[in-house]
């Protein structure tokens, strides 16, 4: 399988240099040449999930079956629930691994791929994060010989359990607060993927949604839902910040997944919904909201979206909805779902809000449940009034000492904490 970068046709590499590179040329994203409907999809979705996803994976990136078992295997090594929480209504909890947040499946196949293909060299891991990226990236390399791994957040704009998750580990994860929005930590890593000394003297690559490793993972969980359903095909509502999620999914649709539909849900960072509405590409000044972890004004994988449309032959106006929700409404829905005994995070009771009403009768729908509730306690809280018990995983980081950096938003300054 060849990769293509979308900025320059002629700059095509296999898997493995896609994923040690991150970025290619100019910045350009890697995207699959080719995406072949599956021969056997009703084949595919009897078997178990670890197989299930080797095989989509080994079709996907050109790897041998054998690789991307062992992959698979060390990656996907915690379940996925799917629960019907109303009538055709149901929730895809993504959330119950060691970071809570479904970033887990792409950031630890990603670094299994990297521990695979980078045996040798000194590897950076360079990523900026709004939340839950930065904890999945941090566990996934976490003791990973030869690696380190340098995560940027927005300083103050990320809930503080959050960031005990994953600025206490220590060893190889090295963590910044940067004193700005994400969109500027965005920023500045791609500079340091612009400066080549910097690049090749530290060995530098990203973890970030970006990264096509992260993405082609995502893919398999969407055939694990379907495969719950008995391969009805559902309406999928994906709550949606940098739009891998929403790629990913577009992806199963093109390998022939059984969907009728995907709802993108925005909260009021609605670049995506306006631009479907209007095809106006026009990003304004990233608002902070509840769901935090989708505060991107400027989705990094939204040329991929539209490169599906190009290279599968799918029109976005075909399969692609947006809606954007508030920070009241997806209170009033984090209440709502709660009285009806299921206690969602404030992204996941979002993705829930954009689906209400969506649905034809005799359509079956799927929110996918991005966290686990317990990592947003603050906002549950305040909007319960009412405590959030913590999950093994959080009440052993609670009272640990947060060990980041803290950094203006100036590359200088990053060079120096790059060392
Ligand atoms: C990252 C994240 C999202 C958004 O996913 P994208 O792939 O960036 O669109 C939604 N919810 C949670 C909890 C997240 O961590």
């Amino acid at each position: 399988m060849q990769f293509v970068n979308l900025k320059h046709a002629q700059d095509r590499v296999d898997f493995a240099t896609a994923v040690q590179r991150g970025l290619g040329l100019d910045r350009g994203l890697y995207f699959p040449a080719a995406i072949e409907p599956l021969a056997d999809v009703p084949g595919l979705l009897a078997l178990p999930f670890v197989e299930r996803s080797a095989r989509l994976l080994a079709q996907l990136t050109g790897l041998s079956l054998d690789l991307t078992g062992a992959l698979v295997e060390q990656a996907f090594d915690f379940p996925i629930e799917q629960r019907e929480v109303a009538d055709s209504v149901h929730a895809l909890e993504l959330f119950h691994g060691p970071s809570l947040a479904f970033k887990d499946f792409g950031a630890r196949f990603m670094a299994a791929c990297l521990a695979e293909f980078s045996r040798d060299q000194p590897t950076t891991i360079l990523t900026a994060t709004s939340g839950d990226t930065g904890a999945a990236v941090a566990h996934a390399f976490h003791g990973k010989a030869g690696v380190r791994a340098v995560i940027l957040y927005p300083e103050g704009r990320i809930s503080p359990l959050q960031e005990k998750l994953f600025c206490t580990l220590g060893e190889n994860v090295h963590t910044v607060a940067v004193a700005a929005d994400f969109d500027h930590c965005q920023a500045l890593v791609k500079d340091a993927f612009e400066d080549e000394v910097l690049r090749t003297r530290i060995g530098l690559n990203s973890a970030n949604s970006i990264n096509v490793a992260r993405l082609l993972a995502q893919v398999c969980y969407y055939f694990e839902s379907v495969a719950r359903l008995q391969g009805q095909a559902p309406v999928f509502c994906v709550p949606s910040g940098n739009f891998g999620n929403v790629t990913a999914c577009g992806i199963a649709r093109a390998l022939g997944l059984p969907m009728k539909r995907i709802l993108a849900a925005t909260n009021v960072n609605d670049t995506v919904p306006r631009y479907l509405a209007d095809g106006h590409w026009a990003p304004e000044a990233t608002v902070a909201t509840v769901t935090n972890a989708m505060d991107i004004s400027r989705p990094n994988n939204f040329p991929r979206v539209e490169a599906l449309a190009r290279r599968a032959g799918m029109p976005i106006s075909d399969y692609l909805h947006a809606v954007a929700v508030s920070d009241e409404n997806t209170l009033d829905a984090l209440r709502a779902l709660d009285a009806s005994g299921y206690l969602a995070d404030p992204h996941s009771a979002l993705g829930w809000q954009a689906l209400q009403g969506q649905l034809a009768p005799g359509e079956q729908g799927v929110f996918l449940c991005t966290a686990h509730p317990a990592k947003f306690a603050e906002v549950i809280e305040e909007a319960l009034s009412r405590s959030v018990p913590l999950p093994p995983p959080l009440a052993a980081v609670r009272d640990k000492t947060v060990l980041s950096a803290r950094i203006p938003a100036d590359y200088s300054a990053l060079l120096a904490e790059l060392g």
